[in-house]
């Protein structure tokens, strides 16, 4: 496992969530709390990107990249709970060990979905009851 000073300065290096404490301590327990090889491989090239639920866009530059480029983004919103910025993070890291977006033939979204809570769950963050009852309320 990363230790959490790798894991902080990492999210230092991410331009776009200063702003956003909670965003930023979800990410560094989901981070802290995968194996070392999940969190070299999701963290090379990854840009996170979050905005909160009245800005209406973002410019942002970034240094040259090595290599396909691995992006995550939040609409960060302040009354979501921590346990439930956790879940969604690493629900959406989970998505990026798929390897693509798109699904692979005989794949289909729902697969996507599902083995994107696998990772998330199999890191430490189950998608509990009482997060499903938080999401759909958001909707
Ligand atoms: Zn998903």
């Amino acid at each position: 496992m990363a230790t959490r000073v790798e894991v902080v300065r990492f999210l230092k290096g991410q331009r776009s969530i200063h702003l956003y404490k909670n965003l930023q301590i979800a990410l560094a327990d989901v981070l802290s709390a995968m194996p070392d090889k999940n969190y070299r491989y999701l963290t090379k090239n990854l840009i996170v990107i979050a905005l909160h639920k009245t800005a209406l866009g973002q410019a942002m530059f970034f240094p040259k990249p090595k290599g396909e480029i691995k992006l995550i983004e939040f609409h960060y919103r302040k009354e979501l709970p921590l346990n439930v910025l956790r879940y969604v993070a690493a629900h959406e890291l989970g998505h990026l060990m798929y390897g693509q977006l798109m699904p692979k033939k005989d794949h289909t979204w729902q697969n996507l979905e599902n083995w994107a809570d696998d990772w998330a769950k199999k890191w430490g963050f189950p998608k509990t009851k009482k997060i499903k009852t938080k999401l759909a309320r958001l909707r």
